[in-house]
């Protein structure tokens, strides 16, 4: 990979397999279970477009100065309980389906691998609707949403922040017709870390009879201070249901053992987005307005761009909302503005799982981060980090 980025800092986004002009680059999982590019040398004509198509090494900084922020829910019942937060996301991706355009999202295969998918109907949002923890597989999705954007069609692209500067750097140039909604992300876990978790659960719950369903945010227990459960529901009528903090994949998806190395130094943190909206929880709400926190889910949402405003405007009659500031969305929800810190055993962890299957961690009980205090604690050190810059 001498002609791409650096492994640390390459955020597997497919950008480069998407450009090049003699399909050779394959993306190709390493150990850890991470998608990287690979490049045939024996067709690589050394054309430099897949490097020039690199959000790394190419990727400008937006300087967007009219990030407007929401607190905003659904007031469908049923998308809301369906959705990791307040439901926002079903809600924009129906203004486009309805407009005849396409939404592309993360959704599970029959092997519960997290994949993006192209949707062009109601019917199928459902597939899209909820948070997958772990890295999701592009494919061709960029190829494909350029041949659309071409035919004059609309198109709503939805994922991480480096999935959005990925696919901006294949196109090169913004259209009218493209809109992109990134989420706050704390981090992407490894794909093959969660397959493994999937497999481990099915034997210890149901004798390997895969789960129909997979709901790591299944609100039954209530979502308000980071209620939620993971929720995993078997043919055979078992279920497992946990508490976030008490589940072994959660343990280490929050805790920072598994996630992608480049989330680490991740480029796209910060307001200037390159996103037209962002999505995101909005913890502390119940703070900040307790009017708008129900328990059942409130959404934080961005918009950065003219186009992200309209289409905001445009699901205003369908839902319950309230402008705030974006400073006060931030306080509680670190993940905005700051990169994850990897815990010192993430190699040894990853490594343990590649060779012999999931394992639990190996800590103590009470050493065990669950995804209340690990906020709380980067809380508290984002404000200790703010108070000392403005001293300065
Ligand atoms: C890996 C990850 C980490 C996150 N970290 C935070 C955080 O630290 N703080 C915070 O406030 N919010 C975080 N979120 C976002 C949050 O969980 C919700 O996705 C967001 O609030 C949208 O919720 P919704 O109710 O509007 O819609 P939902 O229907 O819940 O949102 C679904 C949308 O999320 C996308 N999506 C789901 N899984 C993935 C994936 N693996 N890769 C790319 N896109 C995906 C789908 O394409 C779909 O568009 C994270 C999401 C993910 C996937």
């Amino acid at each position: 990979m001498k002609h791409l980025a650096d492994k640390k800092q390459c955020t597997g986004c497919t950008s480069c397999a998407n450009s090049c002009p003699k399909c050779s680059i394959t993306m190709v999982r390493n150990a850890e279970g991470f998608s990287f590019p690979e490049i045939d040398s024996g067709s690589c004509i050394d054309c430099g477009v897949c490097r020039s198509a690199c959000p790394v090494l190419h990727g400008k900084k937006e300087s967007r100065q009219n990030t407007i922020a929401y607190a905003a829910y659904t007031k469908n019942p049923k998308i809301r309980k369906e959705s990791t937060s307040g439901g926002l996301f079903s809600e924009l991706a129906s203004e486009i389906l309805n407009r005849g355009g396409a939404v592309y999202g993360a959704a599970y295969d029959e092997n519960f691998r997290v994949v993006h998918q192209c949707i062009e109907n109601s019917e199928a949002l459902a597939a899209l609707r909820g948070a997958k923890y772990a890295q999701s597989e592009l494919g061709d999705c960029f190829s494909d949403i350029r041949k659309r954007l071409k035919n004059g069609q609309k198109v709503l692209f939805s994922g991480t922040p480096c999935q959005v500067a990925g696919l901006k750097a294949f196109l090169k140039k913004d259209d009218d017709n493209l809109f992109c909604v990134d989420l706050v992300c704390h981090g992407v876990p490894s794909p093959m870390v969660w397959e493994s978790y999937v497999r481990y659960r099915a034997e210890r719950d149901s004798d390997g009879l895969m789960p129909e369903s997979v709901n790591l945010r299944c609100k039954d227990s209530g979502w308000s201070r980071y209620a939620y459960s993971v929720d995993f529901t078997y043919p055979c009528g078992v279920r497992y249901l946990r508490r976030n903090g008490e589940d072994e994949f959660m343990q280490m998806f929050v805790g920072d053992y598994v996630l992608r190395e480049s989330c680490g130094n991740c480029p796209e943190k910060g307001y200037d987005r390159k996103s037209d909206i962002t999505l995101g929880d909005f913890w502390g709400i119940w703070d900040i307005d307790p009017g708008m926190d129900d328990n059942k889910g409130t959404s934080l949402l961005l918009t950065h761009s003219e186009k992200g405003e309209k289409l905001f405007g445009l699901i205003k009659c369908r839902i319950q909302f309230k402008k705030v500031e974006a400073e006060e969305a931030s306080r509680m929800n670190p993940a905005i503005l700051m990169s994850v810190t990897h815990k010192k055993e993430r190699q040894e962890t990853l490594a343990a799982i590649s060779s012999g299957g999931f394992q639990p961690l190996n800590i103590p009980d009470n050493e065990r981060t669950d995804l209340k205090t690990k906020i709380k604690n980067k809380v508290k050190s984002l404000i200790r980090k703010v108070s000392k810059n403005q001293k300065q």
